[in-house]
């Protein structure tokens, strides 16, 4: 199996939790990406102070004011990485960022169940759409014809939690906003990996392991997936080797729940 080898790499939601575990994983990787975009909704706030210091560090990461529930916002970020690749594609987005309430199906409201599927699966959409020019670009550019992160993929932070056949964590957390909103980013990777293969773009939903996170700990017990270890190379099927994660959601479940 090839190594991953991306010259350029975008991570929604990367000033904390998996996002910012993402960054720091692709620093120390033998061959670093050229370009680390790293996507914060609030770059100057207190939540995104320790990727300022890592960027103060690293010039190959550039921070993208990036709020994936708003249009605008995304249709910003697009352009602007666009400008700093100059004629050049993007390799690999990752769709990281995310939301989870823990509501019952009772307490379940209007509102929670717009505001969750807006930033975890339609957030995920319009970000494929915007990027499309520039992953097109990267698979155009790059030798052979096989589907593979180093060439032009699209990876969405999915969910076992929004998986049907196994709802491990349903006496701990219903969500069903959450669950909805991951199923629905399933059959939108599966949408997207049917949509874009013709254009040399890999598009998988993982499950990146039940992690210690914020939104990992916010379940009240503790999670059993390091950080680390869940940005931490896996061996895994559908052309996807070496993708930083241990979990691969589609077709196949993990072991472990999470939310
Ligand atoms: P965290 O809550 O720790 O971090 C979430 C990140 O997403 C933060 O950077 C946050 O930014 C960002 N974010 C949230 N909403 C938006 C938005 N509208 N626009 C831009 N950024 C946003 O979560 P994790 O790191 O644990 O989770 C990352 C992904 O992995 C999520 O998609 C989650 O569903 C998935 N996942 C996590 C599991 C776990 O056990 N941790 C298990 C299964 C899946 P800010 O700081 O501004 O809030």
């Amino acid at each position: 199996m090839a190594e991953l080898s991306v010259r350029s790499v975008l991570v929604t939601g990367a000033n904390r939790g998996i996002g910012l575990g993402l960054v720091q994983h692709f620093l120390r990787m033998p061959k670093p990406p050229q370009w680390i975009f790293a996507g914060c909704r609030d770059p100057k706030g207190q939540r995104a102070q320790e990727l300022q210091n890592l960027a103060s560090k690293h010039p190959n990461i550039i921070i993208i004011p990036l709020e994936v529930a708003n249009p605008a916002s995304i249709k910003a970020a697009a352009a602007k990485v666009g400008e700093h690749l100059g004629g050049s594609g993007l390799n690999l987005l990752i769709n990281n960022a995310g939301i989870l309430k823990v509501n019952t199906l009772d307490a379940e409201t209007l509102e929670d169940m717009r505001e969750i599927f807006t930033t975890n699966t339609i957030g995920p959409l319009l970000m494929g759409q915007a990027f499309l020019p520039l992953l097109k670009k990267a698979a155009q550019g790059s030798p052979g014809s096989g589907l593979s992160c180093s060439r032009a993929a699209i990876i969405n932070l999915s969910s076992q939690g929004g998986s049907i056949s196994s709802l491990l964590t349903w006496e701990i957390a219903q969500a069903p906003s959450y669950r909805c909103s991951k199923a629905a980013l399933n059959m939108l990777s599966k949408c997207q990996s049917l949509a874009y293969k013709e254009h040399g773009i890999l598009c998988v939903a993982l499950h990146p392991g039940w992690v210690q996170t914020d939104m990992g700990r916010s379940l009240g017990l503790p999670p059993p997936v390091t950080l680390d270890d869940s940005v931490s190379p896996a061996h895994v099927s559908h052309g996807a080797s070496h993708i930083p994660f241990r979990f691969l959601l589609l077709p196949s479940s993990s072991t472990s729940s999470s939310p």
